[in-house]
């Protein structure tokens, strides 16, 4: 098997292990890290029809991080995807028409996709950490708006040699989403509400991550920090994985024969989820198109019709609310392969992102863009999707995947259903349960009375689907986060929960 390296997307000398990789997260030089060469997959369908989910995570994540042994591959995977997903086959394809499959990321500790790759992540990095000798144990550290918080929570929750702290905004996440994070369970785990919104504890958490004196003495006691980010390698790879195994279980349940071609479409916000679909098709997984759904927030739309990047405009609350996002930052890793894998001009045109705040491509990568078709869904179309797939399927779409289920039929309208032939997997990115207001009301239920456990019992009621227990303990758990800090004493909140 050949070694398969990695280097940041902005200078392709400096070549690291997957293991550097994971533990480093974002290099130096502000790129991400890229392959240098896509591993060869042997992707034999017939085989891999009856592969567990498990299975096929060990054959793509042992063909990526080629430095990890067989036994630290399966270790990873095996405490990763266990019985706290609550479906032994981890990510589920279910077909709601002839044509349509919705593959549901959402069965982990927090119901939404993030737990595909968070729930790794915390093996990938100890087992990293290990294997290059880092004897500290390992401090994460991270700002959240709501969702990757609690994800990062449950991943690294009583993961030996490890803590993580989250920041949140006291008044800037919803009721669920702070419930989610105050009962979090684990002795290695401490959430903190800050008086501020997600843009300042964001910007301290980065500079206590600069901080070179609160790092050294880090060191001294026996820390070091890391993140959880999402564009660490080690959470892209994972979701390699569910592509892979979507393809093979269309092939068991005879929707395909193998070889034939599907299309893929994403709810995108950072880019992560499509791109880690782009490089299931790069393996060899037969994808036609990479369907590229925006909500409101339509700079990727933008980006793949007019070749121009431009985060100058307005920015959209809406009922999809983990799209609403700006700075696409995986877009980074399509730009450098885009361009041959050419680090001067990915880097010149990020950072004219930064200074200028948009950019545009030349038309040699423009033309290559023809894997991807994008366009969007306002929240009036998102709201009447859930209601017609309700209706003619009896499947209840989260807000985020709707997005990618009204731009799908827009891609089949506008392209006259040419390859009407074509199976189409949907990205179910969160359960309804995660967001059971707009989910109620574009069902037309009037919510204005319900509290948050009727809107949730409400939902049960009609999905006749059993609420899942990450949101049905939550209302009773115990509540065991309950400091408030000011921004600026963050610091000394982390100090103290490491003096613990
Ligand atoms: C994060 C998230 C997305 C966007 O995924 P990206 O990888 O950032 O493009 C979509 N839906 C849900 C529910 C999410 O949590």
């Amino acid at each position: 098997m050949t070694q398969i390296l990695y280097n940041s997307t902005r200078d392709n000398q400096n070549t690291l292990t997957a293991a550097e990789a994971i533990v480093k997260g974002i290099a130096n030089d502000g790129g991400l890290y890229f392959p240098q060469t896509m591993p060869e997959v042997n992707l034999d369908w017939d085989q891999l029809k009856d592969a567990s989910y498990q299975t096929i995570a060990k054959l793509i994540l042992g063909a990526f991080f080629t430095d990890f042994t067989e036994d630290e591959i399966a270790y990873c995977v095996d405490h990763a995807y266990d019985e706290k997903f609550d479906t032994a086959v981890i990510a589920p394809l279910k077909s709601i028409d002839e044509k349509v499959s919705i593959l549901e990321l959402f069965h982990g500790n927090t119901i939404a996709f993030k737990d595909m790759a968070l729930s790794i992540l915390p093996y990938l990095l100890t087992t990293a950490a290990k294997k290059l000798q880092i004897k500290e144990e390992i401090v994460i550290l991270t700002a959240t708006s709501g969702d990757t918080g609690k994800a990062a929570l449950a991943g690294f929750s009583e993961v030996p040699n490890t803590r993580i702290v989250v920041f949140y905004p006291k008044d800037g996440v919803s009721e669920i989403q702070e419930l989610q994070m105050v009962t979090q369970v684990g002795n290695n785990t401490k959430v903190i509400a800050v008086k501020g919104n997600f843009d300042d504890a964001q910007t301290k958490v980065k500079e206590l991550f600069n901080d070179q004196a609160l790092n050294a003495q880090q060191k001294n006691d026996g820390f070091v920090f890391s993140s959880a980010n999402s564009i660490n390698i080690g959470r892209l790879v994972p979701q390699v994985v569910y592509y892979v195994y979507s393809y093979a279980q269309l092939v068991k349940n005879n929707a395909i024969k193998a070889g034939e071609h599907i299309n893929i479409a994403v709810p995108t916000g950072n880019f992560g989820n499509i791109l880690a679909a782009y490089f299931a098709k790069m393996i060899g997984v037969p994808i036609e198109k990479l369907i590229c759904a925006s909500n409101r927030n339509n700079v990727l739309v933008d980006f793949f019709n007019k070749g121009i990047y431009d985060k100058r405009r307005p920015f959209y609350l809406t009922s999809s609310p983990s799209m609403d996002i700006l700075v696409s930052s995986n877009l980074e890793r399509l730009i450098y392969l885009l361009n041959n894998r050419q680090n001067l001009p990915t880097k010149e045109l990020m950072e004219q992102l930064v200074k200028e705040g948009n950019y545009q491509i030349n038309q040699t990568v423009k033309d290559q863009l023809h894997d991807f078709y994008a366009s969007q869904a306002d929240d009036t179309l998102t709201a009447e999707t859930i209601k017609k797939v309700y209706q003619e399927s009896d499947y209840i779409l989260d807000p985020h995947t709707a997005v990618a289920y009204a731009v799908y039929q827009q891609y089949l309208n506008e392209t006259n259903n040419e390859d009407h032939h074509n199976k189409t997997v949907i990205a179910g990115t969160a359960s309804p349960y995660k967001f059971p207001e707009s989910v109620l009301k574009a069902l037309g239920v009037n919510t204005t009375e319900l509290s948050g456990r009727e809107l949730i019992d409400k939902l049960s009621e009609i999905s006749q689907i059993p609420i899942p227990s990450a949101i049905s303990n939550i209302f009773d758990a115990p509540i065991r986060h309950q400091e408030v800090v000011e921004i600026d004493a963050m610091k000394e909140a982390v100090l103290r929960f490491l003096a613990e």
